[in-house]
């Protein structure tokens, strides 16, 4: 069912705390840790708790879980002191998707080129 967690998931497991992961923002529907191979100065990640497989699937099915995620983007930002920073969504493979569960990257406190590679 949408939404509910997977036993193969590796980002429902550090929701779960079966995984650990340094945590640097929580809320009732959301959790924010650093990537474990970053890529800028401050990398986080903000997932959804819920199981969503990509950011599409998540603004279709549950919107304002979205819409959570999104502000929790930027509290990271703020917490981070960044005034630029990126949001990335990789979603499938072709674009370097990894990890099937709903995530956004939060990169910054580096110049970031545009285009991206
Ligand atoms: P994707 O490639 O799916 O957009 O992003 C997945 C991200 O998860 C990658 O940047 C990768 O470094 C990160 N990652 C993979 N395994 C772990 C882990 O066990 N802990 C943490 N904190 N990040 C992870
Ligand atoms: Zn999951």
């Amino acid at each position: 069912m949408a939404g509910e967690p997977q036993d193969d998931c590796l980002f429902c497991k550090i929701v779960g705390g079966s995984i650990p992961a340094t945590i640097v923002r929580e809320t009732e529907t959301t959790v924010a840790f650093r990537d474990i191979n970053p890529q800028a100065p401050t990398h986080v990640l903000v997932i959804p708790k819920a199981h969503y497989r990509n950011a599409a699937a998540l603004a279709a099915e549950a919107p304002e879980l979205a819409a959570d995620v999104l502000r929790e983007t930027r509290a990271v930002a703020d917490d981070e002191q960044l005034e630029s920073y990126r949001t990335v969504f990789n979603t499938g493979g072709g674009a370097g998707q990894t990890v099937w569960h709903a995530h956004a990257h939060v990169l910054g406190g580096r110049g970031l080129e545009w285009p991206p590679g």
